[in-house]
């Protein structure tokens, strides 16, 4: 039988930016430890979640995908939210200029205090780069936000980048 964990927080974590920058590939990297090569826009998945102990307590991390929804995303996503994977990807241009408008609609919809994690995925593209890091660097000092680059097809830096933000979290609760 299964010994349930005792479980001290649930934390409530976003992943937004625009659409095929990664999101749901980094969800599944971090909570099943998977990359799935053939993955349409998932559809009905609304969380995963992962337990994971940081400092000694048991943190359920329940975290939500748009699920291919990118363009209707309410503010019942971010309701209860205490943190965000703010996701663009570092072969398009594009999904970097779009991150000031995601940050202003956390900041419009989600609680002040929610900790935000800019992350430029597909980092094994290295050829494709069109974002150079200084400029995802300095857009994170300028906004408060931490920052990491990630592969969710290798898994570099995923699960460093989710603990980061767990971590964050749990200084503030
Ligand atoms: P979403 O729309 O933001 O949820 O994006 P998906 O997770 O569905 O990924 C969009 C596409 O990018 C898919 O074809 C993925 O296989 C691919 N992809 C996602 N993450 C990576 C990555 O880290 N590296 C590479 N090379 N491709 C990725
Ligand atoms: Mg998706």
């Amino acid at each position: 039988y299964d010994v349930q964990e005792k479980i001290d927080y649930v934390f409530k974590v976003v992943v937004i930016g625009d659409s095929a920058v990664g999101k749901t590939q980094i969800l599944s990297r971090f909570a099943k430890n998977e990359f799935c090569f053939d993955s349409k826009s998932t559809i009905g998945v609304e969380f995963q979640t992962r337990t994971v102990t940081i400092n000694a307590k048991v943190i359920k991390a329940q975290i939500w995908d748009t699920a291919g929804q990118e363009r209707a995303v309410t503010s019942a996503y971010y309701r209860g939210a205490l943190g965000a994977m703010l996701v663009y990807d570092i072969t398009k241009r594009q999904s970097f200029d779009h991150v000031a408008r995601w940050v202003e609609e956390l900041r419009a919809h989600a609680d002040s205090s929610i900790v935000i994690m800019l992350v430029g995925n597909k980092a094994d593209l290295v050829d494709q780069r069109m974002v150079p890091t200084e400029d995802a660097v300095e857009f994170a000092e300028d906004q408060g936000l931490f920052f990491s680059e990630t592969s969710a097809l290798s898994g570099d830096n995923v699960e460093s980048a989710f603990l980061k933000l767990l971590e964050e979290i749990n200084r503030v609760v």
